[in-house]
């Protein structure tokens, strides 16, 4: 039976937005709460750039490790071999999207006339065929523009594709242009045609980027193959955004013809949605609108006499869905007086009474002063208050903290 999965794409598509930034610790942040949050896979960075370097192999240790298990970490780069050969030697990554434009808009304007259809196949294969050839698993085919794309010639492309080793194809809707019936139809004619497992990759541009993924992932459902879904976290993304991570998955559990169905892979646990939703608008600097999806304010807010009375005789008459399945509910403690904080100027004491109340302990005094360094420079490198995740982190993965926060440019231009 064909299921649906989630791969979340904040810390590629997400970080390569312009006003959202994300420092090296915060992405790991966001990779260990989808990791809880039972996510089948994070598209975590770019690993031909050189300051991506130290972050994904500190992640992918930790993967190792089975502190950051069981999600898959991928990474995205052009389906061009200087670009795989630069992440594979750079890095330890073992899986890899690798993306090509499509339709011939594209093929026409970003190549100015010096690729056609069959260049863009035969790219398609030769890339595969070389990331396969040095050992890459779990390879993803990204058909950039999928949705202004000729179909009969994307189909050809998804056949290349599989031919040569592709999991899975990603749809891209690179500028929001399907709705969700174009993109269930077209999707559906891709899967039935080649067999392959499709992703949707939807933005927002007509603010249906949840609608499209839906309707796409349910035209690959239909035909009989997997479907993954591309998200970020609060819906960031290019332009108007991407898919937002918790409506897609309340979405496929919760709309009227799916919540019978039971397709979304079953290892997603809604009760983190809160806590990803609040850490990545803090790490954004961005805040949820009162109206966003599940978690913001207004979500389980209600005043007008109707409404209040109705919720308030059972919560059913106007709450689709209950607020402790998405992990709020419990009171947050905010400290209204004293108050001791720890970062890039901190001293041992205050250290120490911030660590107390987090219930962490450290074997000696050479480790508490360790830790504090590294929280130092943490705060540098963040540029705002740690949260108390972000300590615990520190303290609990001190050798993966200190090359997550080593980001130093290569001494010469190359
Ligand atoms: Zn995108």
């Amino acid at each position: 039976m064909p299921k649906i999965y989630i791969i979340d794409v904040t810390n590629r598509d997400g970080v390569q937005t312009p006003r959202i930034c994300l420092a090296k610790l915060q992405k790991t942040m966001i990779n260990m709460f989808l990791n809880e949050m039972g996510i089948y896979q994070s598209e975590l960075g770019f690993p031909f750039t050189n300051h991506e370097v130290n972050y994904i192999n500190a992640n992918l240790e930790l993967a190792e490790m089975g502190a950051l298990q069981p999600i898959v970490l991928s990474g995205w780069c052009r389906a061009v071999i200087s670009d795989i050969e630069k992440s594979i030697t750079l890095t330890r990554i073992k899986h890899l999207s690798l993306s090509i434009s499509v339709s011939d808009i594209m093929i026409k304007g970003k190549f100015e006339g010096r690729k056609n259809r069959q260049d863009i196949l035969h790219m398609a294969a030769e890339s595969l065929d070389y990331a396969r050839d040095h050992g890459l698993t779990k390879l993803g085919m990204n058909a950039e523009d999928a949705s202004r794309a000729d179909i009969n010639y994307l189909i050809e492309f998804a056949g290349v594709a599989k031919e040569h080793g592709a999991e899975r194809l990603r749809y891209c809707d690179t500028l929001g242009y399907d709705d969700p019936f174009t993109i269930y139809e077209r999707i559906k004619k891709v899967a039935q045609a080649v067999k392959i497992d499709i992703e949707t990759h939807c933005h927002n541009d007509l603010g249906m980027a949840v609608a499209c993924s839906v309707g796409g992932a349910l035209g690959a459902v239909d035909a009989g193959v997997n479907a993954y879904i591309n998200t970020c976290v609060n819906g960031v993304g290019e332009r108007a955004g991407n898919a937002d991570l918790v409506s897609t998955i309340l979405a496929v559990r919760k709309a009227s013809g799916l919540d019978h169905r039971n397709l979304l892979d079953e290892r997603v646990d809604l009760s983190k949605a809160w806590q990803i939703g609040k850490y990545a608008a803090y790490a954004f600097d961005l805040p949820i609108s009162i109206n966003q999806v599940a978690i913001g304010d207004n979500a389980f807010t209600h005043e007008s006499g109707i409404h209040a009375d109705g919720v308030l005789k059972d919560a059913h008459n106007y709450e689709l869905y209950d607020f402790r399945e998405l992990g709020r509910g419990n009171p947050e403690i905010v400290e209204t007086g004293r108050k001791i904080t720890t970062g890039e100027y901190s001293g041992i004491r205050g250290f120490r009474n911030v660590y107390n109340k987090l219930e962490v302990e450290f074997k000696d005094e050479q480790e508490a002063t360790e830790i504090l360094e590294l929280v130092r420079y943490a705060n540098i490198h963040t540029q705002k208050a740690l949260t108390d995740s972000e300590l615990r982190f520190i303290a609990q993965y001190p050798a993966i903290a200190r090359k997550i926060l080593t980001v130093s440019p290569p001494s010469d231009s190359k």
